[in-house]
């Protein structure tokens, strides 16, 4: 078996008398497509924030490729975040309303020292993401909240990384755009072999797009598997009542 692409052992966070993440362990395979699940609260956001070395945990580790990965300064996280880029929850917020849209997609290749014609690269990746090149030269505030995540989708990939890790990255949307956006995702991970890590509240969402769901519950994994093996016939009790929540995905 080769090495998993990210491994995560033990993590634990605590807030105080709040233990936010208890022990929680994951594995994802390059192209893989895992989401995290749980009511609000269980620990979803802690534990994409310590996935993605924002935060340290109080015990546990982080690897990539087999690579400890913890916070520290941009420079000495360079060679992950090339790697692995995140989606931010909200478009509206997640732009610099005074840097036209090429220099924002442009962003990341710029500080992360990737080398080659970043105009170009930008007009791929707005190509990519369904937009027209010519959006380089405009502002964020001619889009759409549906475009922007285009847009931040679009800067995510710029470093061409092979991992996503997204909180959330379409509760924003209205649920039309919701599902483009979604499908978009699902195109560029099927497209680029990209891994996706997906926090979601949203469990049609993670039908669409996920292959292998993980269910926290008080900060605790409380289950994990396929994703239609899950949803068809949930283990945890937690589980079963986030499907009843959602009357559309109950099982046929
Ligand atoms: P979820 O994303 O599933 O809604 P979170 O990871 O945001 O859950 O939160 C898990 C628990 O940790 C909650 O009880 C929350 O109140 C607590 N928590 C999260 N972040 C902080 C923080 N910065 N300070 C204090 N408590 C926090």
């Amino acid at each position: 078996m080769t090495a998993p692409l990210l491994e995560a052992r033990g993590l634990t966070r605590r807030y105080g008398r709040t233990t936010a993440l208890d022990d929680v362990s994951l594995t994802l395979a390059a192209g893989e497509r895992l989401a995290v699940v749980g009511e609000s609260g269980s620990g979803k956001s802690t534990l994409a924030r310590l996935l993605l070395a924002l935060d340290t945990p109080d015990a546990g580790t982080v690897a990539l490729d087999g690579r400890a990965v913890r916070p520290g300064s941009s420079r000495s996280l360079r060679w992950f975040r090339r790697r692995v880029q995140t989606v931010p929850q909200d478009p509206s917020r997640s732009f610099n309303p005074r840097m036209r849209v090429g220099a924002a997609v442009a962003e990341p290749l710029a500080c992360l020292q990737v080398h080659g014609d970043h105009s170009a690269r930008v007009a791929e990746l707005l190509v990519a993401v369904g937009l027209e090149p010519d959006a380089a030269t405009r502002w964020p505030h001619e889009f759409s909240g549906g475009q922007r995540q285009r847009l931040a989708i679009a800067r995510a990939l710029a470093p061409r990384p092979e991992l996503l890790i997204a909180d959330e990255p379409v509760s924003a949307l209205d649920v039309v755009v919701r599902l483009q956006v979604v499908d978009l995702l699902a195109e560029l991970s099927a497209a680029e072999g990209l891994a996706l890590l997906v926090v979601s509240h949203d469990l049609g969402v993670v039908q669409h797009l996920c292959n292998r769901v993980l269910v926290l519950d008080g900060g605790r994994a409380v289950e994990e598997g396929p994703v239609d093996r899950v949803f068809a016939a949930p283990a945890s009790p937690v589980t079963a009542r986030l499907l009843d929540a959602v009357p559309t995905l109950a099982p046929a």
